[in-house]
């Protein structure tokens, strides 16, 4: 649990699990989840991991200690404009998923549910992320069965990756009442996907590119097409960070930021930070007809162009590669003038020969003269 977060999209995290059976980012042969590779160095040795990050640990009392602290209501964010005014945004869940199917649904109801509708649990927007939605929608009827409501204070999300992960989709779209928001998150997004068959069912799309190290390709095109279908389908976009490695047009772009997740470094139409409808008529939350807070206030100045810089070991590559291609130049004319004075040489020992060989004749007709 951490009171302060470098996610954009949210104030705080908290875990009530830690550790995870595992998806399509961590597998005994893919080692791509950032909270496992964060287990994987600090599990058994840190307090507060799982010994292993394939082995589930609770943590009750975890959620209940998060619903205490302030509520962000009404408040300004110092480097998370776009969260202006909105109360605060709890990240459930981002070290673990907390729906693995080790952990029971009675721990789930007590310590996420209850913890949501308790009285200074509602002051928060808890964001439950999971990639095992049709869990999640199963809690839910398991909560209906006891007559008990899904909060509306606890947004249903799941993550996606590929356009073959979409298919979590429809098991998400089953979670919580008519008044859940309902969100994915594309990250790390690893090819086109389309997701215009859900959008109009889905309260908010965030995406992002991969980020660390062997970080997989994320194209600037990917981004411009998922505003262009959240935009049209109305629903509120984020776009948290572009990756490690970024490409645009088949050229790779730098950016200061490693995981490219500064919007000041983008250029001006992928700077889009919305976020859903939370608040009130009139309060917090409410924007843009799309009941999407208007678009965080981007930062102001000229457009800013995409520039790609060359590495520095591009730069040492081309200058290799003109060096060599100079070296094979000079060779060649060094190899055709040797091969030109070879054909001299030749050619004027030939002439000498041909002129001695007629001097010889002509004095051997002399002589019998
Ligand atoms: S489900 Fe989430 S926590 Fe679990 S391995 Fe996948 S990315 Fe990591």
């Amino acid at each position: 649990m951490s009171l302060t977060t470098k996610i954009q999209w949210c104030d705080s995290t908290v875990n009530p699990t830690m550790g995870c059976e595992g998806c399509e980012l961590w597998t005994p042969r893919v080692k791509k989840c950032y909270a496992g590779m964060l287990h994987t160095r600090f599990g058994g040795v840190t307090k507060g991991y799982s010994p292993r990050f394939e082995e589930l640990t609770f943590w009750p009392g975890r959620m209940a200690e998060t619903a205490g602290w302030p509520d962000l209501t009404g408040t300004k964010r110092k480097d998370k404009p776009w969260l202006d005014g909105l109360p605060r945004l709890v990240f459930v869940s981002d070290m673990s998923d907390a729906l693995s199917a080790a952990v029971p649904f009675d721990f789930l109801e007590e310590q996420v549910v209850r913890t949501a509708t308790s009285a200074d649990g509602q002051r928060h927007q808890w964001l439950w992320l999971t990639k095992r939605p049709e869990r999640m929608a199963e809690l839910g009827a398991v909560l209906k069965a006891k007559n008990i409501a899904w909060p509306d204070n606890l947004w249903a999300g799941t993550s996606i990756t590929t356009q073959a992960t979409t298919a979590r989709i429809k098991n998400l779209l089953r979670t919580g009442g008519s008044e859940t928001i309902r969100f994915l998150s594309v990250e790390p997004q690893q090819g086109p996907v389309d997701l215009s068959p859900w959008l109009p069912d889905l309260d908010w799309v965030i995406q992002g590119g991969e980020s660390g190290r062997g970080a997989r390709q994320f194209q600037l095109p990917w981004a411009l097409d998922m505003i262009r279908q959240c935009r049209e389908a109305g629903v509120p976009y984020f776009l948290k960070q572009l990756g490690s490695v970024v490409f645009s047009g088949g050229r790779r772009l730098f950016f200061k930021d490693n995981h490219a997740g500064d919007w000041s470094e983008w250029p001006t139409e992928i700077r889009v930070r919305q976020m859903p409808h939370t608040g009130p008529a009139g309060g917090p939350g409410v924007g843009d007809p799309a009941g999407a807070v208007a678009a965080a206030p981007a930062p102001v100045g000229p457009r800013v162009p995409l520039v790609v810089i060359e590495p520095p070991s591009n730069r040492r590559e081309a200058a290799l590669k003109a060096w060599e291609t100079r070296r094979r130049k000079e060779q060649a004319k060094k190899r055709a003038e040797a091969a030109r004075k070879a054909w001299e040489t030749r050619r004027d020992n030939d002439r000498k020969r041909t002129r001695s060989e007629a001097a010889k004749r002509a004095w051997k007709t002399r002589r019998g003269q």
